[in-house]
């Protein structure tokens, strides 16, 4: 019998996000390598590095030490193919809502090809509208309806064990059935259309409204594969040429 392949475990990044307590990071990391997990990403800590952190930590100092600090979400998800936000609410801008075991089964079969993250919101407020919009799901911890709000890292505890508790059954995983595209990739896709829509006067750049949101959503529930953004923005650039020459047409008319 074949065992877990550590590898995976590897490709696992758990990303928190704006983290107003240097303690809830020194606990994370404690959560994380009682289960096998090594990949901890901050994104803008308010306090780090931080001997409260190095506390909590205990044991997983070593987590902190090699822990990855980026700026903004977009840039800790650059380089991955799935990102999960995990939230006790706010359906409303992801729509697949996945149960902690439903989500490590995703994201281990998906880290047999690159990294995937699991993306946990600040203390008080949460995961922000944006920072759910570059997440391709959701997983809620189902807890108490009358008080379901969990600590931050007992939340990482949670979805860490149930990661481990999944890598731990399954010696071998199904392929992912699709070359994912990156976050970098959907991110300059999104741009891309933000800009061509805003020249074909669909989008008015003064009042977008909801729309590129809406649009992510959409996008976010198909997956789309390199080769799919590719064929994508060949479409928008084949738009934007045909509106430029229906301009310069105009134009050359009314002279
Ligand atoms: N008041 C915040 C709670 C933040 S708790 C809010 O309502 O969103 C800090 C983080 O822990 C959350 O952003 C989430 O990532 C995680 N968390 C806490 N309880 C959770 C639950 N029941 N299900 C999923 N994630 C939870």
């Amino acid at each position: 019998m074949t065992t877990a392949d550590p590898q995976l475990l590897a490709n696992i990044r758990i990303v928190l996000t704006r983290t107003s307590h240097p303690g809830n990071i020194g606990a994370a990391a404690r959560a994380m390598k009682t289960m096998g997990l090594s990949r901890l990403v901050l994104v803008d800590p308010a306090v780090f590095p931080n001997s409260q952190a190095d506390a909590m930590a205990s044991g997983a100092a070593d987590l902190l030490t090699q822990a990855r600090v980026c700026a903004t979400l977009a840039e800790a998800l650059a380089d991955s193919t799935l990102a999960l936000g995990v939230s006790a609410r706010r359906r409303d801008i992801v729509s697949e809502v996945l149960t902690p075991p439903e989500a490590s089964i995703r994201l281990l079969a998906e880290a047999q090809t690159g990294p995937v993250a699991l993306v946990f919101g600040n203390e008080t407020s949460g995961l922000s509208n944006e920072e759910l919009s570059l997440c391709q799901g959701l997983v809620t911890i189902a807890a108490n309806p009358a008080y379901s709000s969990l600590n931050l890292a007992a939340a990482v505890q949670v979805l860490s064990y149930e990661i481990r508790q999944a890598w731990l059954g399954h010696a071998s995983w199904p392929q992912p059935e699709l070359d994912a595209a990156t976050g970098d990739e959907m991110e300059r896709f999104y741009g891309h259309l933000e800009t061509a829509l805003a020249e074909l006067e669909f989008l008015n750049p003064g009042s977008p409204g909801k729309l590129m949101l809406k649009l992510r959503r959409l996008f976010a529930r198909t997956r789309l594969a390199k080769e799919e953004v590719n064929i994508l923005r060949g479409i928008l650039t084949a738009a934007q040429e045909a509106k430029q020459k229906a301009n310069g047409t105009r134009n050359h008319g009314a002279e």
